[in-house]
């Protein structure tokens, strides 16, 4: 089974994603906990160039390909690998990250972007997506350590990236667990996992 945890920066998805995994081995499942970009060797590479404040040259083209370079390995060595063995996958972000921020954040179709990544990840989809909803004034508060590349960029950056996997989101909602991100960590992990127990097969 293989879930894709998603949000805007400052979403607390890796609280969660911890807190999730913890409540799933409990219940007797192999969990893998991964994420994007950087969970392979060459994906620690990738996300060094990708949020090195460095590279705020890089094309929006070239930036669209590298975290799709990413997913393909991670998909690949990771993840695949995982879900043949029975293992429930827990991703800190995947393609909606991609067609969030690439797509509606820069100024690529958004329809591109997920054809380019379905071709990465040669078709493999979550069956479940959870999103972490928050604006980016609220999620501005949470950081704590010097911002990255991506954290750098404006709120109206960030605003096309909440909208981006809110329409995902709503295009699919059979397959979606939207919450609300902005209350204390605690409480969202309250909701996570009684909106969890509902459809989870596990
Ligand atoms: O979630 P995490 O903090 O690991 O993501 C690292 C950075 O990469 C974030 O600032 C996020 O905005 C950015 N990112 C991106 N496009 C993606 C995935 C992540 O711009 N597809």
């Amino acid at each position: 089974f293989f879930i894709a945890v998603e949000g805007g920066d400052g979403a607390g998805k890796s609280t969660q994603v911890e807190a999730l995994a913890e409540w799933i081995r409990g219940k007797g499942h192999e969990v893998v906990v991964t994420r994007e970009p950087g969970a392979t060797p060459i994906g620690k590479r990738l996300r060094a160039i990708l949020l090195d404040v460095s590279s705020a040259g890089l094309s929006d083209r070239a930036e669209a390909l590298l975290y799709a370079a990413d997913r393909a390995e991670h998909v690949d060595t990771v993840v695949r690998p995982a879900l043949e063995r029975g293992a429930v996958v827990l991703s800190d972000r995947y393609i909606d990250s991609s067609v969030a921020y690439q797509g509606a954040g820069r100024d690529l179709s958004p329809t591109e972007i997920a054809r380019i990544s379905r071709w990465a990840t040669d078709g493999l989809v979550p069956h479940l997506t959870v999103l972490l909803d928050i604006s980016p004034q609220t999620a501005r508060e949470r950081f704590t350590e010097a911002p990255d590349r991506l954290e750098s960029e404006p709120d109206a950056f960030h605003q096309r990236v909440r909208s981006g996997f809110l329409s995902l989101a709503a295009a699919d909602p059979a397959r979606y667990v939207v919450v609300d991100a902005g209350q204390e960590p605690e409480a969202v992990t309250t909701v996570v996992r009684h909106r969890l127990d509902q459809v989870l097969p596990l």
